[in-house]
């Protein structure tokens, strides 16, 4: 199989982390801080806690984020953001 640098692929839990951490943390404001370190450290550590769910199309992204929006998903995800922000507020890393 040949690869192109033009290969385009997005790890879909990406913006669905994003998106639940800025829905449910930052704009209800109860971080202790919220600033730009904070937010990709909280972001990265419930990243590595999940499996990725890789696609390269438009098509496969929609799919991936309607599977995510079930509850049952959604309460998994949102019990790692949760975690994660536990560390990353009582150890900042600034
Ligand atoms: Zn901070």
């Amino acid at each position: 199989m040949k690869y192109s640098h033009e290969l385009n692929f997005l790890n879909v839990m990406e913006p669905i982390v994003r998106d639940m951490l800025e829905e449910h943390y930052v704009q209800t404001r109860i971080l202790s801080c919220a600033c730009d370190k904070c937010t990709l450290d909280i972001l990265l550590l419930t990243l590595n806690h999940l499996p990725p769910h890789y696609t390269s199309s438009q098509e496969g992204e929609a799919y991936i984020k309607a599977y995510y929006l079930n509850p049952q998903q959604q309460s998994d995800i949102l019990r790692e953001i949760t975690k994660a922000v536990q560390i990353i507020q009582e150890r900042p890393n600034h």
